[in-house]
């Protein structure tokens, strides 16, 4: 089977200097919050030029800790999108305040900014966008809006690594940019990790409590916080891969760039709006034949994954946020249509000639 991502010939590729970077985190004895973590947090602050990073669990934790540090709780409703991956909206759920949707627009499947403002009540502290697939939001007028309603926006980022909009990137807008490095993401780890760029010297410092049970060290405890730290390991891992980012970023725009060329005018293909740099985590298109084009793929040896089937105010789970079918109708036609093909920087060519051609021929 062509797999969505094949992170062995990644491996292949780095493993050397993967290997050589583990045996010496391993020989040195120190595996919690050491020095790769911290030369990472430097490089990934440089990189995304934010004042701080704070390497945290997962991704899911990024979101949670920064809600958290902001102050953000019961009685409290944060704006965002429907249509995501659910740990989105799980991390509201864990501070005790209320998700609140808005649609999404159905070119970059990313929150319609027109949607923002009729959502916003006395509750609302803060607006969550998601770079959903790799093409950054809309953030200049998110930041609009929340600078004149004076909400606080938090970025998720977890599928949008070097992803920016005039150069400047995701991440550094809002004040604070929660990372996932969960291996199929962009910036991928062999294991869980996250991180929340930041701009204020203060979130910075309570986040980095709250990452170590709320200790600013030496076992005093300002408040009760949580285990959640990137170790070493990742780290050292992390160190090794983010030299290449760009490069990896590149390549899957290219390979985009040649599905979009070869793939049928009568599907939907991704978009990237001017300006922006879309970094491609997935590479989703839209069509009303989708059963037929998946089984297609499947006969043939090839995957390909619905993200997602279902949008989060359909969830079971979320029954208790009282939304119904009909209430966000963008992100319940993209949860009907929306197919994701294998994309990885190492996808070769005539494979995804072969996948275009297998799709056009039951596209038309
Ligand atoms: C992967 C992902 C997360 C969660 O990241 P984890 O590291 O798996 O906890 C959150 N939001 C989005 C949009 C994601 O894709």
């Amino acid at each position: 089977m062509v797999p969505m991502v094949d992170l062995s010939r990644q491996f292949a590729e780095i493993k050397d200097e993967v290997c050589d970077s583990i045996t010496k985190i391993l020989e040195s004895a120190h595996y919690i919050l050491g020095q790769h973590v911290q030369e990472f947090e430097k490089k990934v602050s440089e990189y995304i030029r934010t004042e701080d990073a704070i390497g945290v669990a997962s991704g899911t934790d990024a979101l949670h800790l920064a809600i958290e540090a902001l102050g953000i709780g019961e009685g409290d409703e944060v704006i965002t999108t429907p249509f995501t991956f659910f740990a989105t909206v799980e991390s509201i759920i864990y501070t005790g305040a209320r998700p609140v949707f808005a649609d999404i627009e159905l070119d970059t499947f990313n929150i319609d900014c027109n949607s923002i403002e009729e959502k916003i009540t006395p509750k609302t502290r803060a607006i969550l966008p998601v770079h959903l697939f790799g093409h950054p939001a809309d953030m200049d007028r998110v930041m609009d809006i929340a600078k004149k309603h004076n909400l606080y926006v938090i970025e998720d980022c977890a599928q949008s690594f070097g992803a920016n909009i005039n150069g400047k990137k995701t991440g550094g807008y809002g004040e604070a940019g929660c990372f996932s490095f969960y291996p199929s993401k962009n910036l991928g780890a062999y294991g869980d990790g996250g991180l929340i760029t930041v701009n204020d010297r203060g979130l910075s410092e309570s986040i980095r409590a709250l990452r170590n049970h709320g200790s600013r060290g030496s076992y005093i405890h300002d408040t009760v916080g949580f285990n959640s730290r990137l170790d070493e390991i990742q780290a050292g891992i992390l160190l090794v891969k983010l030299k290449r980012i760009d490069d990896y970023n590149r390549k899957r725009r290219e390979k985009a760039s040649v599905y979009s060329m070869l793939l049928d005018r009568s599907l939907k293909l991704p978009y990237e709006k001017d300006g922006t740099y879309h970094v491609y985590n997935q590479y989703t298109i839209m069509t009303t034949k989708r059963e037929t084009i998946q089984k297609g793929l499947k006969d043939n040896g090839i995957s390909s994954v619905v993200y997602y089937p279902r949008p989060l105010h359909l969830q079971e789970a979320l029954g208790f946020l009282g939304y119904r079918e009909g209430d966000f109708p963008n992100a319940e036609k993209a949860s009907r249509e929306v197919l994701s093909l294998p994309m990885y920087p190492e996808l070769e060519e005539p494979l995804i000639k072969k996948i275009a051609k297998i799709i056009n021929n039951l596209a038309s």
